[in-house]
């Protein structure tokens, strides 16, 4: 049994008719609940609910509020390969698109975590595109073992592994993995995932199930939003979470919120949120999850990100650079996507001091463990 079970129970088009079938009375219901469905998420994402933004951004704020303080946690992504066997048709690093290529060796990687340290992070998100003949586990185990001592949580976005993989990297200190399904349209999939080992949806799709057997504390979901009906995706996203709080409950969740961003390739969005649909997302998260992680990225403009600071998201990352190096010897053209919020991390530590926040650098879920246990 596996969330692929569940999902092809599901039909795309009639779960899309009936996210745009929501009403007034359906928005309404869902604000008047304490514990929010499935179906009151439905509302929260539909048309009916866009005049009841500001009501939704002030209980998203409050239950954020309650949940995580008056926080905002900092991270950095660290790309260690930027070679791809796939053709993500989105993606600058798809195999197609020639751009250079390096993989970090670890006197590089150690070069680019003396800058990362400098920079104040505890936090650290390592990347990778997906090429095993390259980059497999053994090398991320080496990376791991490597800079394990140098931060408080140590996360991974490479490509899908196998359950025993995962667990050797727990051992080592892995206690994060992103896992996008980037969309959850089946018969679409493939158009944008046309051949390499990405092209299995239903692999891919399992991988959260395989992260929860291998116990990995904390697993991040996201679709790409504007590949397909935003909505639709998000519904989907959500009814993944929830079959994994179900299923593996002993494990932490996370939400990214990625947009298309134009790269190398020049990929249009098909199906594009705007600003306001993007803050209505958030806040339908967390009503629906008042104890979920929700991650912006710098994909995402200053003004946006100044904006939500207050609005329901918990982690952002900055100073980022998605080129393999690009931290010690910044300036190649190496970059999987362009950076829209390209503000250093003291910058953005201010700008959210500036909103009355407290940009955390530590780690997050021993801060956020110790106050449970007090509870207790
Ligand atoms: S999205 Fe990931 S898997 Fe797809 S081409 Fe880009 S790096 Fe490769």
């Amino acid at each position: 049994m596996s969330f692929y079970d569940e999902l092809i129970r599901h039909d795309w088009q009639a779960t899309s008719d009936s996210i745009v079938a929501k009403t007034e009375s359906d928005v309404r219901g869902a604000l008047a609940k304490e514990r929010l469905g499935l179906d009151d998420f439905k509302a929260l994402i539909s048309p009916a609910a866009a005049p009841f933004l500001e009501e939704m951004a002030q209980r998203s704020m409050q239950l954020t509020q309650k949940r995580f303080g008056k926080t905002i946690q900092l991270y950095i992504p660290l790309y260690l390969s930027n070679y791809c066997t796939n053709g993500c048709v989105y993606c600058g690093f798809n195999c197609k698109t020639a751009i250079g290529r390096k993989k970090l060796n670890m006197e590089e990687i150690r070069q680019e975590i003396e800058a990362i340290k400098k920079l104040g992070y505890s936090h650290i998100l390592l990347v990778s595109g997906e090429a095993p003949q390259v980059a497999d586990a053994d090398y991320f185990l080496k990376v791991l073992r490597e800079i394990g001592d140098d931060f408080s949580q140590l996360a991974i976005e490479v490509q899908p592994l196998q359950q025993h993989e995962y667990e050797k990297l727990a051992a080592a200190g892995l206690n994060f993995v992103c896992i996008y399904q980037e969309t959850y349209n089946r018969e679409k999939y493939g158009e944008y995932h046309p051949f390499g080992s990405k092209a299995d949806f239903r692999y891919r799709l399992e991988t959260p199930d395989r992260l929860g057997r291998a116990r990995i504390h904390k697993i991040g979901l996201a679709c790409l939003l504007g590949l397909e009906d935003w909505r639709t995706d998000s519904f989907f996203t959500a009814m993944h979470l929830h079959y994994l709080e179900k299923t593996y409950w002993r494990t932490r969740y996370s939400i990214s919120l990625p947009r298309l961003q134009p790269h190398a390739g020049g990929y249009e969005a098909n199906h594009p949120i705007n600003d306001r649909q993007m803050v209505q997302l958030i806040c339908a998260y967390r009503l629906f999850a008042p104890e979920m992680e929700i991650s912006i990225s710098t994909r995402e403009g200053r003004r946006f990100r100044d904006n939500v600071v207050r609005l329901g998201a918990t982690s952002f990352s900055a100073g980022s650079s998605t080129e393999p190096g690009g931290y010690a010897n910044p300036g190649g053209e190496l970059e999987q996507f362009t950076i829209d919020d390209d503000r250093s991390p003291a910058e953005v530590a201010e700008m959210i001091r500036a909103q009355g926040y407290e940009p955390v650098w530590k780690d997050w879920d021993s801060i956020m463990t110790a106050g449970a246990e007090e509870k207790e």
